[in-house]
């Protein structure tokens, strides 16, 4: 019966410092679907990202997990982190659906900024079978659905942080501070493994 299905956001990223802008994203779609769970998928390596441009996958899928820790509703996902290649978000999908079984309904969550490119992906329409997806506002960003199929695409606006991970890494660099754009943790987690010190990471 589909009332029993278990609800389950599905929050893609590089995170590459996961920031608030991600978390604040993540709670408004948990609270406005009542989704039982989000999962956390950070990246292996991104199909649109340089290998040498991301930070090691291992200290992405970390500071994830100190970001994400307190909260019940939040949980990390490994399925991209271990698989080879570069990561598709159609892989990504079968893997947990995989996983979590027949009785359990995705709500893929992405921004304004990835949901235009999503025409361009693979596999659009197992895509859209799938998982529910979920547009989510973001600064900068105009937030449309237009070309892709309405009933399965809600859009929502959330509080506007106008924080990216680009202007995190960038701060680290030239040593401003990124208090309170990420999590506590994730400052210390930044300082402790001196990460984003330098272009080659
Ligand atoms: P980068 O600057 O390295 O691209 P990013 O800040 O865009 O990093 P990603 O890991 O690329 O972070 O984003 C993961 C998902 O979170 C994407 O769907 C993106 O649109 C969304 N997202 C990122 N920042 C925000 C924000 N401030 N508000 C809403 N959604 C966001
Ligand atoms: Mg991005």
């Amino acid at each position: 019966m589909a009332e029993n299905k278990r609800r389950v956001g599905v929050m893609g990223g590089t995170f590459d410092p996961i920031h608030h802008g991600h978390l604040v994203a993540a709670s408004e779609v948990q609270s406005t679907f009542d989704l039982d769970e989000v999962v956390f998928v950070p990246t292996g390596r991104p199909y649109q990202k340089e290998a040498g441009d991301v930070t090691s996958a291992e200290h992405r899928y970390l500071m994830t997990v100190i970001a994400t820790a307190s909260n019940p509703r939040f949980t990390v996902s490994r399925a991209d982190v271990e698989r080879p290649g570069p990561t598709y978000t159609i892989d990504t999908l079968r893997d947990l659906a995989r996983n979590y079984g027949p009785d359990t309904e995705m709500f893929f969550i992405t921004g304004a900024d990835a949901l235009a490119q999503i025409l361009s992906w693979k596999n659009v329409d197992e895509l859209f079978s799938l998982a529910h997806f979920v547009g989510v506002s973001r600064p900068g960003h105009e937030l449309r659905g237009e070309g892709l199929p309405v009933d399965r695409l809600s859009l929502v606006q959330i509080p506007a942080l106008s924080i990216s991970s680009t202007d995190c890494r960038l701060r680290v660099m030239d040593g401003a501070p990124v208090w309170y754009l990420v999590p506590d943790g994730v400052v210390q987690y930044i300082a402790k493994y001196e990460l984003y010190r330098s272009e080659n990471g």
